[in-house]
């Protein structure tokens, strides 16, 4: 069994701003990189909009600059993933990643969310960040005059569409229901039925990915006669949800009903020695710079509660 004084989970922004925050103050975090070490980023090509990065800079430079930004001033990292917790005792925190098992005197969750994909089991990796994405804020700019389609009915795929038109000559929305069953606003519906890029698709699936190098094509699928047709695009935005990566705190966390994590006071849990940071906690704003903010708030928050033991 290993004894920190603080563990972080998660290597995203908010995971590895509190590493340099919190190494910075002395803590020396443990940090366990989990799954994908350095977040979604990681699955991104050029990243525009870090302050800052006057020429942009690419998503995995990003955060390996961030990793060893904080193991400068003595974070370590481990790239395990916790697997189990148990903070019914705030004082002695629990934490597990397969048999090895750890303890902590605070813990800072930043375990992230992942984005929903297709699933088609036909090498949807291949075009990933190549004509296939999930993030029209960091992707839109680079099909400024191309033609794109969105997939979704919800609130985030007629923002994504409507964002798109910035840049795109033509943006397709793609519903799998029908228009009475779109999850988005009324207000946020109007938007993108009104503007005069954006074309809606209803009762279509997406059912497979087709180019060369880059995505070219799609096949739609129609949801009610399973008849199949083309569409020709140089982007396709995936916008059917999140999942927070949040199982493991049920039962030892507070959850709202969507499996985001319940937060009070910025970075505070039910339990006073654990801080939550980012999009484990966040399916509003979701970007990488908001995600720093709270990873940054979240060791200030920690490094307040470590001090007040000491009193
Ligand atoms: P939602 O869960 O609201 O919508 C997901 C959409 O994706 C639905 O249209 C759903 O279809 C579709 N979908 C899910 N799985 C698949 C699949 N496998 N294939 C095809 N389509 C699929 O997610 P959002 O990210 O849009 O929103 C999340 C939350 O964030 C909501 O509460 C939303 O209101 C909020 N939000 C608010 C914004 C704002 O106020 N400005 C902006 C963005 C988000 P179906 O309906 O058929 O299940």
């Amino acid at each position: 069994m290993q004894k920190e004084k603080l563990i972080i989970i998660g290597s995203g922004p908010a995971g590895l701003t509190a590493a340099v925050y919190s190494a910075r103050a002395d803590l020396k975090p443990l940090v366990f990189e989990g799954e994908t070490p350095g977040g979604q980023l990681m699955g991104t090509t050029e990243i525009e909009n870090w302050p800052g990065a006057q020429e942009g800079l690419m998503g995995p430079q990003l955060m390996n600059q961030m990793r060893e930004q904080a193991k400068r001033f003595g974070a370590r990292t481990e790239f395990k993933k916790i697997e189990k917790v148990d903070f019914s005792d705030a004082k002695n925190l629990k934490l597990w990643s397969g048999d090895e098992e750890y303890r902590a005197e605070a813990v800072i969750i930043a375990t992230g969310a992942s984005a929903r994909w297709l699933k088609l089991g036909k090498g949807e990796e291949k075009y990933w960040g190549k004509g296939y994405t999930a993030c029209a804020t960091c992707d839109g700019a680079f099909y400024r005059d191309k033609v794109v389609a969105v997939v979704g009915g919800g609130d985030s795929a007629c923002e994504e569409a409507h964002f798109l038109t910035r840049f795109a000559s033509k943006v397709y929305q793609i519903y799998r229901g029908p228009k009475e069953k779109m999850r988005a606003s009324k207000p946020m519906q109007k938007r993108v039925f009104e503007h005069e890029k954006i074309e809606m698709i209803f009762n279509k699936n997406v059912t497979d990915l087709r180019g060369e190098e880059k995505l070219q094509s799609v096949e739609l699928t129609d949801s009610e006669t399973n008849e199949t047709s083309e569409l020709k695009i140089d982007g396709l935005f995936m916008a059917i949800g999140h999942n927070p990566n949040t199982g493991i705190f049920e039962g030892q966390l507070d959850l709202h009903e969507n499996r985001y994590l319940e937060v009070t006071d910025n970075t505070k849990s039910r339990v006073p020695s654990v801080f939550i940071a980012g999009d484990c906690a966040d399916w509003r704003y979701r970007q990488a710079v908001t995600a720093a903010g709270y990873g940054c708030m979240a060791a200030l928050d920690t490094e307040k509660y470590l001090e007040s033991l000491k009193d």
